[in-house]
């Protein structure tokens, strides 16, 4: 059978159009394709592979559990599941865990919970959720409504109800939009898929104070920000605006699928028994892996390290701008960093990724007008050093055409 992308083309839903490459190995920060090309690994499965790839830490958790016990479901608890909550809890300001297997469903159980505390606690008319334009969430059909992209969430029918929209750092046009009626608020920390758009420190705690003057939960989605990317454990803690509830998946497994929502204990008691659940959710696979991430990433060594190759990269891509005048700005924090685009190359983001496959490099977009890099938070500053260097090729291409 050829396995190429040709075949893609036949048997797959046609809702990607993912690059003639297929990748077969991958070793920390290189990844190899079919043809033994080698690529320097700057998107990390979209910031996930926090670790890289087959990290060893990740590869002996994976075999050990692999041949111990897989799943049991939700009639029976498991001991890697107990033993990753217990560390989660003990890192941050949460006391209860939900495991689910993706952001989607952490965010979904996240909202439904808000939604039920509001019902239990205050009134029927609690219902409203704010969210933020840009503002990305997941793709279940209340994620994608809750978040700030019309593209993703129009044309499936009626979507679900009281979800409203304000622009992200615009404080004035949330104050107008939040009241006692807002249940919950949603937003991302650092806005990721929306274009790497920073927060304004006094906008999240001017929010943080609205929503307790309205007793509307604040949530934050960390499913991109989460477990190291920003060079905090959680974005919160580096922010110092705590939420009430968490939401956290991509990096938490290194690339096993996973997924979570934290909160307090006088939160988590509205979601009774039977009040939600998932299949997979807690299975002692993911859970294993996920806790040898969490161990392997939760330490000062890695977390000085992202904010020291933050630098590394703004130094790289500073130097290639002085010489081909391509990116307006670099931001972002931590290894979450995204080069916007001058005027010159607006919407050009694709050509630029196109480029980097073409030289060796796996990078990503965040919208049509930024490049984004999400690389492993332990990628080796020679492998940073490369992939620069690969990537300077790649806008000479498009700059000469
Ligand atoms: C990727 C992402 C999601 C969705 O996660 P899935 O695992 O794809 O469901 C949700 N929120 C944010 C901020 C994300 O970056």
């Amino acid at each position: 059978m050829q396995t190429n992308r040709e075949l893609f083309d036949h048997v797959m839903v046609p809702n990607y159009n993912p690059s003639e490459v297929i990748p077969v190995k991958g070793k920390g920060s290189r990844v190899w394709d079919q043809k033994g090309d080698e690529y320097i690994d700057f998107a990390g499965g979209i910031a996930v592979n926090c670790l890289g790839h087959c990290h060893p830490a990740l590869v002996n958790a994976l075999k050990d559990q692999g041949e111990k016990i897989w799943h049991l479901s939700n009639v029976m608890t498991n001991e890697p599941a107990l033993r990753l909550a217990k560390k989660m809890t003990d890192a941050t300001f949460a006391d209860k865990v939900y495991f689910a297997n993706s952001g989607a469903e952490a965010n979904e159980a996240a909202l439904k919970l808000a939604r039920r505390f509001a019902l239990d606690k205050h009134s029927e008319d609690k219902t409203q959720i704010i969210a933020f334009n840009k503002g990305f969430h997941g793709r279940t059909f209340f994620t994608v409504t809750v978040g700030g992209q019309a593209a993703y969430s129009d044309g499936f029918g009626p979507k679900p109800a009281d979800i409203a929209h304000c622009d992200y750092n615009d404080l004035a046009a949330f104050e107008a939009l939040i009241s006692d009626n807002t249940c919950a608020v949603m937003m991302e920390p650092l806005q990721g898929e929306g274009g790497i758009i920073c927060p304004d420190l006094e906008f999240v705690k001017a929010v943080r104070a609205l929503c307790d003057k309205h007793h509307a939960l604040l949530i934050f989605d960390e499913v991109q920000t989460g477990v190291g990317r920003t060079g905090d454990l959680y974005a919160y803690q580096g922010l110092g605006v705590t939420p009430d509830i968490l939401t956290t998946a991509k990096a938490l497994g290194g690339g096993f699928p996973i997924g979570a929502m934290i909160t307090t204990t006088d939160i988590a008691q509205h979601l009774k028994i039977g009040t939600h659940g998932s299949t997979y959710g807690g299975n002692p696979l993911a859970c294993a892996v996920a806790e040898a991430a969490f161990d392997t990433v939760n330490t000062p060594e890695v977390l000085d390290n992202v904010k020291r190759k933050e630098q590394l990269f703004r130094d790289g891509l500073q130097a290639i701008n002085d010489k081909f005048n391509v990116f307006s700005e670099v931001r972002g924090k931590g290894l979450l960093l995204g080069a916007v685009l001058n005027n010159d190359y607006t919407g050009r983001a694709r050509d630029f990724l196109v480029a980097s496959t073409n030289n060796g490099l796996m990078a990503l977009v965040a919208g049509t007008n930024v490049v984004r890099f999400t690389p492993s938070l332990v990628i080796s500053d020679e492998d940073i050093k490369a992939g620069l260097a690969r990537f300077e090729l790649a806008v000479a291409d498009v700059v000469n055409g």
